[in-house]
Formats: structure tokens, C-alpha cells, sequence
């Protein structure tokens, strides 16, 4: 067995921080009235402000600077009473001013947290910071062989960049932080949060220390992280790098690493700058901000409930077990689409296992989601109604309504279509009867291993009769009557 010391980094603990950057989802930039559409023509959403043509002058967007309040306080930092901007100066072909317009010394929040669960067990990871930014362009390589194109679209739109304290310890815990902050973020429906699409943005700082040592040794920062999964992998790299250098006596020398998602590599791009290389100042163009009281509580008031809240709702009020409630707060659609139908009168329980089981194999043939399908959650409530009335089993709700009701994009009730195509259930003893007889007479080897003791053929039988019914057979009537002919012929 090997003792572990502080020169043997395999057994060092790891510090991790992340900025995470979220694009609000604003109609309009962040001072200037340009569209923050996605994926349109590059630079049709432009203007001399956000070119950073000469004489031209930023105006706030107040919706923006809302929603960011909005974040702030669901992270439960403390609001600033004042806040100002300032010019972050550097030169890159993305950035048409040569600065960005930034919060340096005075960000409108601090001191926030946010709880993480991880292994049943919950941490609380503290946030140094929220502030406002406006994001910068994107530069086109694909696309343009043997040089670079410039799309301004994205320049100005605004981000917020939420700083947590370096309180995570391990990726999965970087990870479980990232998810987080993802649906709190969602939620309050600030951020569509799409990774892919780079509305949600992650960069990483890392550094590993012998467990004993209180000071913190030189962190290397890992950028351009477009999916949990990556925030995972990239930080297990990193500390694998990290080890390797400070095993074979080497030292880690600040500096920000470039993550590629398709070889799982790490890339060194610059030596990482100091806040003094970007020469901050005030922005003279923009008047610093001032918020009340009342201001702040107006805030407050717009927050909707958030993922922990609905969580403990779900377990407590609607008695879901825990992990089909975390599946259905895991995307606020899902518990949207759930309360509905309860609101509609759907017993919670049926309706949770109606989204999360019953219609799902339905839907994902179809590439569908159950909020995008046509049908309303007051549709589908009627639908298991009809089957809590014993009208129609579960699996004709299934397997024939719910298809038809998609087919039909939410023009056609359940109850229309199953009065069309006769999917009533059978649940008349003497067809029942009729049809249980049938079976047991065609299926003399199975009859016989039941009469032998092999119970398990039961369902074997049960099945055929629901066959010889059309799937459309009452269970609760046909099972308890095979059972009794099956038992009669066992005792004679
Ligand atoms: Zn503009």
C-alpha cells in the first residue's frame, strides 16, 4: 500500500471556479434597439451603435437590466444600490469598439449561493459575483477559405456572468453546478440556456493543491465548454495535466487552455491576462445606475417558483415518488405540462406517469415533445379520464387514442375518436367469456403447464385473450375469469 505525501499529486485535491456566461433572452440588445434573433444572415442585426461607429451613444435596455436582477436574487446574492459601467479595452477582430462595456468594480450583485445535489448529498457553492456584460462578435473560419469573416449579430446582445466562489471540488460537482444554474436560469426563463447555440457559456478555473496546503497553487483556465458533458470531461483533463506536470517536477504556469470537444484535448492559447492588462475605466457614455427598495422588490415579485420549491411540491403535494419528480422538474416544460393537467383534473400520479412513461414511446417515434405535440395537457387529462371511467384500458390510451389525437394536432377529443373507431373497451362478461373459451381451447400445450403448476402461463393466456379482444378487453374483467376457469381445471 502506498502512502500518499505531498509530493505524490495523484492523491491532491482539486479547486475549481467557474464563470459561467448566460445570454438573456431580450428582443433587442443591450444599448440598441438591433434584434437578437439566432442564426440569421451575418450582420443584418446591426446599427451604428453596436458597429461601434464614431459619435454614436449606448442607451441601457431596462428589460435586460431586469431579468439580470431577476437572476441575481433567485442566486440570492445582495443587490448593490449602485452600479455603474465600465469600458474593458482590448483589441480583437470581433470587438468593432475595441473595448466591451462591462461591470468592473462595483457589480449591480454579490455574495450570492446556490445549492447542489450530488449523490443524495447537497453542498451550497458560493457566488462572488453577477454582473452585466455585452457580448462580443463571432469570428467565421469555416466558411471562408484562406481567411476569417466578422458577424456582428451577436455584438451587444446582452450576458450576464455569474462567478462562483472556488468552492467545487471535483468535475462532477463543476457539472452539477453548471446543470443548476442552467435550470434556475430557465426557470425564470431569462436564458434559453442552449449550450450548442452558445447562449449559455462555461469557462473553468482549475488548480490541485496537496490537501494539507491552505494557500492555493496557479490555476490554468479552460475556455469554450458547449455542453455539460464537455464542463466534465475538460476539468478531468485538466487535473490529469496538472498531475503530470507537478510529478515530473514541472510548474503549472497561468494560462488559458482551449478545450476540443472532438479529441478530448486541451490546447494552451495565451498566457492568461491580469484584470490590469484590460485598463478599465468608467464608461463615460452610460450614467452609473441607482435601485430601491422598491425596485428590488418589484424584482422579487416577478421570480415564479423555482426548481427546489417545485421538487418538494411534487414530492409533497402531489405524492410522486422522488425520482419521477426530479425528472419532471429536470425540464420546466415537463412540471408545466404536469400541473396543467392536474389543474384540468388528472390525478397527479396518473398524469406524472402519462408524461413520463405512457406517452413517451409515442412521441419519440414521432421525434415530438409532449409540449410541442398539438395536444393540450386539458386533452390529455380527458384521455385518462376515459380510462379512469373504465371506457378504454391503458394500453388502447396508448397504442390507438393518443396516435389519433396526435394525428389529428389537438382538432379531435379523446372521446370523439374513440366513439369513431369503436375503441371502447369490452367489458361484457358473456363476449369475455367467449373469447377466454376460444383461447383455452386453442391452446391445449399452455393449459396443460398450467395444470402441470407452471402459474406463469397465466399471463401468457391473458395476453392471447387480450389479442383475441382486439387489445379492446376489459383486464379487470378478463383476468380474475381465466383465473377462475384456469383453477376449475386444475382441481378436476
Ligand atoms: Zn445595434
Amino acid at each position: 500500500m502506498s502512502v500518499a505525501t505531498a509530493a505524490d499529486p495523484s492523491t491532491w485535491e482539486t479547486i475549481i471556479g467557474l464563470e459561467v456566461h448566460a445570454q438573456l433572452n431580450t428582443h433587442t440588445k443591450l444599448f440598441c434597439g438591433c434584434s437578437t434573433s439566432f442564426g440569421d444572415p451575418p450582420n443584418t442585426h446591426t446599427c451604428p451603435v453596436c458597429l461601434g461607429l464614431p459619435g454614436s451613444l449606448p442607451v441601457m435596455n431596462g428589460t435586460a437590466f431586469e431579468m439580470a436582477l431577476k437572476a441575481a436574487l433567485a442566486l440570492n446574492c445582495r443587490l448593490a444600490h449602485f452600479t455603474k459601467w465600465d469600458r474593458k479595452n482590448y483589441y480583437y477582430p470581433d470587438l468593432p469598439k475595441n473595448y466591451q462595456i462591462s461591470q468592473y468594480d462595483l457589480p449591480f450583485a454579490t455574495q450570492g449561493w446556490l445549492d447542489i445535489e450530488l449523490d443524495g448529498a447537497t453542498k451550497r457553492i458560493g457566488i462572488t459575483r453577477v454582473h452585466l456584460e455585452e457580448d462580443a462578435g463571432k469570428l467565421l473560419h469555416e466558411e471562408h477559405a484562406g481567411g476569417s469573416g466578422v458577424d456582428l449579430n451577436r455584438a451587444g446582445t446582452p450576458l450576464i456572468e455569474i462567478v462562483s466562489e472556488p468552492d467545487l471540488r471535483t468535475p462532477a460537482e463543476a457539472r452539477a453546478y453548471m446543470e443548476a444554474i442552467a435550470k434556475v436560469l430557465e426557470y425564470l426563463d431569462v436564458c434559453d440556456c442552449n449550450m450548442q447555440e452558445g447562449s449559455l457559456r462555461c469557462d473553468a478555473n482549475v488548480s490541485i493543491r496537496p490537501r494539507e496546503q491552505a494557500a492555493f497553487n496557479t490555476r490554468r483556465e479552460i475556455k469554450n465548454m458547449n455542453s455539460f458533458r464537455f464542463v466534465e470531461s475538460a476539468i478531468i483533463k485538466e487535473i490529469e495535466d496538472q498531475k503530470r506536470i507537478y510529478r515530473e517536477g514541472g510548474t503549472v504556469i497561468q494560462s488559458t487552455r482551449l478545450f476540443n470537444g472532438q479529441t478530448g484535448e486541451l490546447r494552451t492559447l495565451r498566457a492568461k491576462e491580469e484584470a490590469s492588462d484590460y485598463r478599465y475605466f468608467p464608461e463615460p457614455d452610460l450614467p452609473p445606475v441607482t435601485l430601491s427598495e422598491a425596485q428590488i422588490a418589484r424584482a422579487r415579485g416577478t421570480i415564479t417558483e423555482l426548481p427546489e420549491a417545485r421538487l418538494a411540491r411534487f414530492i409533497e403535494a402531489y405524492q410522486l415518488a422522488p425520482k419521477d419528480a426530479q425528472t419532471l422538474i429536470d425540464y420546466r416544460h415537463l412540471g408545466d405540462y404536469l400541473d396543467a393537467m392536474v389543474q384540468a383534473g388528472a390525478t397527479p400520479k396518473a398524469a406524472a406517469n402519462w408524461i413520463i412513461s405512457d406517452s413517451q414511446s409515442v412521441l419519440n417515434d414521432r421525434k415530438l415533445s409532449i409540449e410541442s405535440s398539438g395536444v393540450t395537457p386539458v386533452q390529455c387529462a380527458e384521455l385518462l379520464k376515459l380510462v379512469d371511467a373504465g371506457i378504454i384500458n391503458r394500453a388502447t390510451a396508448k397504442d390507438k387514442v393518443f396516435p389519433a389525437m396526435l394525428d389529428a394536432k389537438g382538432a379531435k377529443a379523446a372521446g370523439v375518436i374513440v366513439q369513431e373507431q369503436g375503441l371502447a373497451q369490452v367489458s361484457d362478461s358473456g363476449a369475455i367469456e367467449l373469447a377466454i373459451d376460444g383461447v383455452l381451447a386453442g391452446e391445449a400445450k399452455l393449459v396443460a403447464d398450467y395444470v402441470n403448476g407452471k402459474d406463469a402461463v397465466v399471463n401468457a393466456l391473458f395476453g392471447r385473450c387480450m389479442k383475441a379482444l382486439k387489445g379492446q378487453g376489459n383486464p379487470q374483467v378478463i383476468r380474475p375469469m381465466l383465473e377462475q376457469k384456469l383453477q376449475k381445471l386444475r382441481g378436476s
